[in-house]
């Protein structure tokens, strides 16, 4: 009985591999047609470009997308990538293996530099590119307030480079501690601090506190881990602010009982490689300052200036339009959308909901059909402060710990691009739960 139904599992799996050999080969086989179609080019293969892309799929229009990396990341599980959780091709996917098969659209790997508003043109590192209609979806970056140490010695985690950037610093401070002999030198090597008391902050000082306790302590038998010191710095007066206030305590409390030292109403304003220096007045003696403290728009550089708000987001109308051009939308980060007086937050959904959007009124523009207005539908926040251990939002509903915790890795997982990452991250946090494990504890670099 036991055989028969192996057997049958075995032929299923065998059938679905060769559908899918099958339909990959016919994708190869499709001949783009590319002429006499407005052409439409995306600046971004994010969360929001990846979105018009495909929303444009089999439209009446050459879509062209460009993004100075020829791969899409999947920004929330960066940090795992930085605290050496998951491996960088886990979290990303090559735009041209997402953008496969869809014969209108095309992928250039190039770096945007100016848009030449007058002439519909883009000016990039590989020449100009002609545009009948723009969007932008450029994103994000850290931003320093002003801060000339902290942006140049403070780890960033906005992209892949970063991430693995990091991993290799948080493993070779404790390579370095090994050596130490001077206990106030080695205590400095294993001080960690992230500044930043939002998502990215929580996330990041809860994962790498857990590598250290659940993980290093094995590795590294001859240090004494209680030297090392996770440090979580935010200058509010509390974590996590767009949560209630109930979720905001209960990470808090979270955070502190893995060991995370966090300190808020504090914030970080220089480090110069040796110590971290708060508002406070303290000091802290740390190798490692990460800054999670502040993201502000891609600077999107014109001719003449696109209209921006303070934090240098392009302003948008209803219909995502930028402000007197409308053959221009910008999307996503890079967008100042407002709702109820105040700008959407930069978070994935928000860019997804506004690429969704973007396809249909590129659609109904071409057209020549009225264009629809934008509303956004917030479907809740969460975030997760490590072994199971979240704080989760969705409309009235609150929930922490354990179920919150699964809730968080199901809605990560789910969004993850294509079923191989999907299976990869599966396969790698089941490993890690039930074995305590970081399998990607590698220093890459020489
Ligand atoms: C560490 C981290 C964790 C996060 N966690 C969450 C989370 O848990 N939940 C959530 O909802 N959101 C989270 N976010 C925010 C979320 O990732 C962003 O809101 C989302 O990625 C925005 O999508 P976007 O399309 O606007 O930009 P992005 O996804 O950032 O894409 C922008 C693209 O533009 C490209 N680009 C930029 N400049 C140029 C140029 N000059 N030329 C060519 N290409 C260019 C970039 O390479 C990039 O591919 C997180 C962000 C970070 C950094």
């Amino acid at each position: 009985m036991l055989r028969d139904l192996g057997m049958i599992a075995l032929g299923g799996l065998a059938a679905s591999g060769i559908g899918w050999i099958l339909r990959e080969r016919h994708r190869d086989r499709k001949v783009p047609i590319l002429s006499g179609w407005p052409r439409v080019v995306i600046v971004g293969a994010g969360f929001g470009g990846l979105r018009v892309a495909r929303g444009l799929a089999g439209a009446d229009a050459d879509v062209l997308v460009v993004d100075r990396h020829n791969y899409h990341c999947f920004q929330p599980l960066l940090y795992q990538v930085a605290t050496a959780g998951l491996e960088p091709e886990e979290v990303a996917q090559p735009v041209r293996r997402i953008l496969r098969g869809i014969p209108n659209v095309r992928f250039r790997m190039t770096t945007v530099s100016k848009v030449d508003l007058a002439h519909r043109q883009l000016l990039t590192s590989d020449g100009p590119i002609p545009y009948d209609y723009l969007v932008l979806a450029a994103g994000s970056t850290s931003h320093y307030f002003g801060m000339p140490h902290i942006a140049e010695k403070a780890f960033g985690l906005k992209d892949l480079n970063q991430a693995v950037a990091l991993r290799n610093r948080l493993l070779e401070c404790f390579e370095m501690a090994v050596s130490e002999k001077d206990a106030a030198r080695r205590a400095a090597l294993l001080t960690f601090v992230v500044a930043g008391g939002g998502p990215t902050g929580v996330e990041l000082a809860g994962a790498i506190v857990e590598l250290i306790r659940l993980v290093l302590v094995h590795d590294y038998a001859g240090l004494d881990v209680k030297d090392a010191h996770v440090v979580l710095v935010e200058a509010g007066p509390t974590v996590l602010p767009t949560l209630a206030v109930s979720l905001q305590k209960a990470s808090i409390r979270a955070l502190r009982q893995k060991g995370v030292d966090v300190r808020v109403n504090c914030p970080v304003k220089d480090f110069d490689g040796e110590n971290a220096y708060l508002g406070d007045g303290t000091i802290i003696p740390t190798r490692t300052l990460i800054w999670a403290a502040g993201v502000r728009a891609t600077s999107v550089d014109s001719e003449p200036a696109l209209p921006l708000d303070r934090s240098g987001r392009i302003k948008v109308g209803p219909t995502l339009q930028v402000e007197g051009y409308p053959e221009i939308y910008a999307i996503g980060d890079l967008a100042h959308f407002e709702e109820n007086g105040k700008p959407l937050p930069m978070v994935a959904p928000v860019a997804i909901q506004q690429g969704e959007m973007v396809a249909e009124n590129l659609r109904r523009q071409i057209a020549g059909l009225p264009l629809q207005k934008f509303v956004y539908h917030d479907k809740g926040t969460m975030a997760t402060i490590g072994r199971n251990a979240a704080v989760c939002q969705i409309g009235p509903l609150r929930l922490t710990g354990f179920p919150a915790w699964v809730m968080w890795l199901v809605v990560h997982l789910v969004q993850l691009i294509s079923f191989r990452n999907r299976l990869l991250v599966l396969i790698n946090w089941t490993w890690d739960y039930l074995f305590f494990d970081r399998a990607v504890r590698l220093i890459t670099r020489d």
